[in-house]
């Protein structure tokens, strides 16, 4: 069974590129009927904040990453990677380093002197216990001394490190506590995972984990490094390039799907194809399709998709997602009647609407309650047509049918009888029923306001 986790470190929001790595885990999971789970990489007591750990949480809610299981604490797993630290030990993979800093410090400064390799060699390795000193020590793991090391990465290819490059690298300090690259490789053991999915800056750890692997004979999950975002600039992708946390998108008005869509392309590719399901996304993705170059991030893209799923989302859904995103935004809240005239609506309002606020500015003809304000662009309009036409249309419109033909059919006769053709009339039709000028469309609104309000709103705009 396929096991990938997300292991984020709780030191701030979920930005995209967490974002990105989590989706990769969870549609590589979900997609084979694996297990996705979750690692709080909380070691680093001065960093990690429980805020920033709900905000995680938050953010993988919003975009719909659920993760099997409990969430893991790696911090709360101190114990057994100690212990994974004192069975190395005590097979004589590891051993115990009582070279003090300043000791470590001339090692390296006449290394240097000498032009020799500065990584550090502890006289330790090999020595006779009876002559350990009665003082605080590390515990290190015994490097390979010849040879290579070879990272079969299913992006990046194989990786070959010498492994003369490889120091006896600290497995534990002399509190007692771990490094970070032992728990790592002790969880991803312990948890089961089968492929690790991350940034292509992990790379280099891979080798030094693979030693612990390799000391403690444990099978080697499924590496997969992915190259990291870059902004539309090409250079590496920083808050100047709108890169904000993840939820940010939402507070923006992105639909999660979208958002899913965009950062599943971001870095993987499944032929041309740029818009997909959900269900798309998790039965195409794999790891063949995650390219060698860094991604673009490219807003014009997310905007795109994000309106075709907009688009492509059923009505009732979209109505929950944009009170979600009010809520996220800080926006005040629909009332009840809002949000199912919204729903009633929704059907006009969805097509061409990239983001929620867009959505939402052509929903302001139901939103909004008489007497309509028109913005400039829409007083214009109503200035525009001749004195009384309005006043003349709505006795007209009073006894036609509530239907999108009848309605079509009595404008246009009422255009013809004054001269001219409906599409000089629809822009203050717009402006009076809506207020504005970019609206749906004047038959739909009608339709969806009903004949007393909108008869109602072109009375308000003849006087
Ligand atoms: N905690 C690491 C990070 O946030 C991830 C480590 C890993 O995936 O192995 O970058």
């Amino acid at each position: 069974q396929v096991v990938t986790r997300f292991a984020p470190s709780p030191t701030g929001f979920l930005h995209i590129g967490g974002a990105r790595t989590a989706l990769f885990n969870w549609l590589y999971a979900r997609g084979r009927g694996g297990k996705f789970l979750l690692r709080i990489e909380d070691t680093d007591r001065a960093r990690s904040t429980p805020e920033a750990t709900a905000a995680i949480l938050q953010g993988m809610a919003w975009l719909g990453l659920d993760h099997d299981g409990e969430v893991i604490s790696q911090f709360e797993r101190a114990p057994r990677h100690a212990e994974v630290a004192l069975e190395l030990l005590a097979q004589g993979k590891a051993y115990k380093c009582f070279s003090t800093q300043d000791e470590i410090q001339a090692f390296r400064e006449a290394a240097q002197a000498e032009k020799r390799s500065t990584l550090f060699r502890s006289p330790w390795r090999d020595a006779d216990p009876a002559t350990h000193p009665d003082r605080p020590y590390v515990i290190r793991i015994k490097a390979p001394e010849s040879g290579e090391t070879v990272i079969r990465d299913r992006v990046q290819g194989d990786v070959t490190i010498r492994n003369d490059q490889l120091d006896d690298m600290v497995l534990l300090r002399s509190d007692g506590t771990p490094v970070y690259m032992l728990a790592v490789v002790v969880d991803d053991h312990d948890m089961g995972v089968t492929h690790v999915i991350r940034g292509d800056d992990h790379l280099n750890n891979a080798a030094r984990q693979m030693m612990i692997y390799q000391a403690m004979g444990w099978d080697v999950p499924v590496w997969a490094h992915i190259p990291l975002i870059h902004g539309p600039d090409g250079k590496k992708l920083s808050k100047r390039h709108g890169a904000l946390g993840a939820q940010e998108y939402q507070a923006m008005g992105y639909p999660a799907a979208g958002m899913r869509n965009y950062l599943a392309r971001l870095g993987w590719s499944h032929g041309d194809d740029e818009f997909f399901t959900d269900a798309q996304a998790r039965e195409w993705f794999d790891l063949d399709g995650i390219g060698k170059s860094p991604a673009r991030f490219d807003l014009k893209k997310l905007e795109n998709l994000s309106g075709q799923h907009i688009a492509a989302s059923d009505d009732a859904a979209l109505q929950q997602e944009i009170q979600a995103y009010l809520a996220a935004a800080d926006l005040p809240a629909l009332t009840d009647t809002q949000s199912s005239d919204l729903e009633r609506a929704m059907y006009c309002l969805k097509d061409r609407a990239r983001t929620f606020p867009e959505l939402l500015e052509k929903a302001s003809f139901i939103l909004a309650t008489r007497p309509i304000e028109p913005d400039e662009k829409a007083a214009a309009a109503l200035a525009s047509v001749s004195d009384g036409i309005l006043t003349e249309l709505t006795p007209q419109l009073q006894n036609a049918s509530w239907t999108r033909e009848c309605l079509e059919e009595a404008l246009n006769a009422f255009a013809e009888a004054h001269g001219t053709k409906f599409g000089k009339l629809a822009a203050p039709l717009r402006a009076a029923l809506a207020g504005r000028a970019v609206t749906p469309s004047v038959f739909d609104m009608m339709l969806v306001l009903g004949r007393d309000e909108s008869l109602a709103r072109l009375r308000d705009a003849a006087n």
